[in-house]
């Protein structure tokens, strides 16, 4: 299927339909609009070694997806395969068929301009390899994907699949002149809209290498990397040095087996890149790594410090959701303002259980009530003059969420996960310029713990004190801290001495020291930061969010919590 479709692609068609029957097994049938053949190129064409595809004998510069000529003989040796074309302006279509490697001399037929494959009976002549053909849906799920990602590459060609009567790809051919838009267009056709509305677009230059196409928001994050698309030249590829580069820059946001969703598009030079180093060219080389890698990395870093405070839009829809038995459905939603009738409904749907019952949202007594579990803001205070992109706060709820009221909609915030990733990114900062404050404690805090998390401890000692967590061992059995990070301000020592030490021991030796600085550094901001279950004042409340405006990443903390 990759093969016959790419050769259309390499034709100029702007439509290719496929035709599975059992998953292949059967038929494989490849309909284009291209350019088709003349009964001379027809025969040619299933000759080995033939291509028309290197018009100047360089294979430096290889533009096309064919370029070895080995496909079509290939396999019309494994099967019964029939070639029908059509020239374009040629009046007449001319067909042959290849069966098991015997050919078979062209016939006048029947078509429009282009060229349909048919492939029958896949390996009819090769029994051993048939067996090794996976079950009709696995087969026909690798059509599907293959068919995808060549479909992301190139929106301009609307391509179609069709499998034991149901249709599981149909996507029309884009025809916007925006390079951008119609890409977007494309990969909201596939992925769908939520990875368009979650996603970045990434648009990056380094002397002759460019980077284009989408990068899903760090919250929005899948279990495996299935759903990283990467394209070098047009050709869909998996290759190890991209994926690792695309996990080294998300690294500061996703826990490590969580994956971001992306679709990158790679250009440069052909004689940058050898495409000849896999058959099904899916793995690539590329002459210089290093710019490759740092382009990448560079690139999507960039891009996700420009999302700012976004978060994914796919867990408040989840929300949003739960609520709905509540009444807050019948505020139209997407209106983007609420009118007073609906403000009702809200009203209703903010009632608290507590242990005495249901309480009535009652502002100016909820302060007062010992056992609230919500903090008001007084909501008759006069409209702010000036709008907040996080807008102001209106409540927290149980000591965890703040909900602010922004011009046209609500705001939730997880206090921790935000405070989290503010801490880190000033932690960040700070070792960058200076290297990281410390705190002297007036009196050294001696910890007591079991010997493996004090070995843990003593292994990390010099990367802690960079970071300016400076312990001591202390026998077999304690440590004494003698310094902490100054911004983590009021921190109970001993509770952080062992958090740390139970992640150290956790994670093992198998970090590298890099690795270790990252998670230590992520591990101070987390046990460091305002817990869950604080409440907070509405000055407070305000504060964090007008902090998190200033915050870079401040849309999830750093294991992908939005
Ligand atoms: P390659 O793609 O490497 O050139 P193939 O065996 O896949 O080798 O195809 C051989 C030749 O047949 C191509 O170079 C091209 O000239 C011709 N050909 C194959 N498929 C098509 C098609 N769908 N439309 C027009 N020409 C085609
Ligand atoms: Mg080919």
């Amino acid at each position: 299927v990759k093969e016959l479709v790419e050769n259309a692609i390499d034709a100029g068609a702007t439509q290719i339909d496929c035709l599975l029957e059992q998953g292949g097994r059967n038929l494989i049938s490849i309909t284009d609009n291209g350019k088709g053949m003349t009964q001379d190129e027809l025969n040619l064409a299933v000759e080995r070694h033939t291509t028309s595809k290197l018009d100047d004998d360089d294979l430096m510069h290889i533009q096309h997806f064919g370029f070895r000529g080995e496909a079509l003989p290939s396999i019309g040796s494994v099967s019964r395969m029939q070639i029908t074309s059509r020239a374009r302006g040629h009046a007449e279509a001319w067909s042959l068929s290849v069966e098991g490697g015997v050919k078979h001399p062209p016939e006048p037929a029947a078509l429009t301009e282009g060229t349909r494959v048919e492939v029958r009976d896949l390996f009819f002549a090769t029994p051993a390899r048939l067996k090794f053909l996976k079950t009709e849906r696995t087969e026909q799920q690798h059509a599907v994907e293959t068919l995808e990602r060549l479909a992301m590459a190139h929106p301009e060609v609307g391509f179609s699949l069709k499998s034991g009567g149901r249709t599981l790809l149909n996507v029309p051919p884009v025809t916007m002149l925006n390079a951008e838009n119609a890409r977007r267009e494309r990969l909201g056709h596939i992925l769908g809209k939520d990875f368009t509305e979650n996603a970045l677009s990434v648009s990056h230059t380094r002397d002759n290498l460019h980077l284009t196409g989408f990068a899903g928001l760090p919250t929005y994050h899948r279990g495996t990397a299935s759903a990283q698309y990467l394209f070098v030249n047009h050709r869909p590829v998996r290759d190890k040095l991209l994926l690792g580069a695309i996990r080294a820059a998300y690294q500061d946001f996703l826990a490590r087996d969580r994956y971001p969703v992306l679709a990158l598009f790679l250009t440069l030079p052909p004689e940058e890149v050898d495409v000849n180093v896999h058959p099904a060219k899916a793995e690539v080389r590329f002459r210089d790594t290093q710019s490759v890698r740092g382009l990448i990395v560079g690139a999507l870093k960039h891009t996700l410090a420009e999302a700012g405070f976004r978060s994914a839009t796919t867990g408040a829809v989840t929300a949003l959701s739960a609520f709905r038995p509540g009444g807050i459905g019948s505020a139209s939603p997407g209106s983007g303002t609420y009118t007073s009738s609906n403000r009702q409904s809200i009203d209703a749907a903010f009632r608290f259980q507590s242990p005495g019952g249901i309480i009535p949202r009652q502002p100016a007594l909820m302060e007062t009530v010992p056992s609230a579990p919500a903090t008001f803001a007084p909501s008759e205070e006069t409209p702010p003059k000036e709008t907040y992109p996080l807008g102001l706060a209106r409540a927290q709820l149980h000591e965890t969420y703040i909900i602010a009221q922004t011009t046209d909609g609500i705001v939730i915030v997880d206090q921790h996960a935000a405070h989290e990733r503010m801490v880190y990114e000033k932690m960040k900062q700070a070792i960058a310029q200076e290297g990281i404050k410390t705190q002297h404690l007036l009196i050294p805090e001696v910890v007591e713990m079991e010997p493996k998390y004090i070995t843990a401890l003593a292994e990390q000692a010099n990367a802690l004190k960079t970071l300016g967590f400076v312990i001591e061992e202390l026998g077999e059995k304690a440590i004494v801290v003698r310094e902490v990070p100054a911004l983590l301000g009021n921190v109970n020592v001993a509770q952080l001495a062992r958090d740390i030490a139970d992640d150290l021991e956790e994670s093992g030796q198998a970090l590298s020291l890099m690795d270790a600085l990252e998670h230590i550094c992520g591990t101070l901001a987390c046990h460091g930061s305002i817990r869950a279950g604080r409440r907070l004042n509405v000055e407070e409340m305000n504060a964090l969010l007008r902090e998190m405006e200033a915050t870079p990443h401040s849309g999830q903390c750093n294991h992908g919590r939005p």
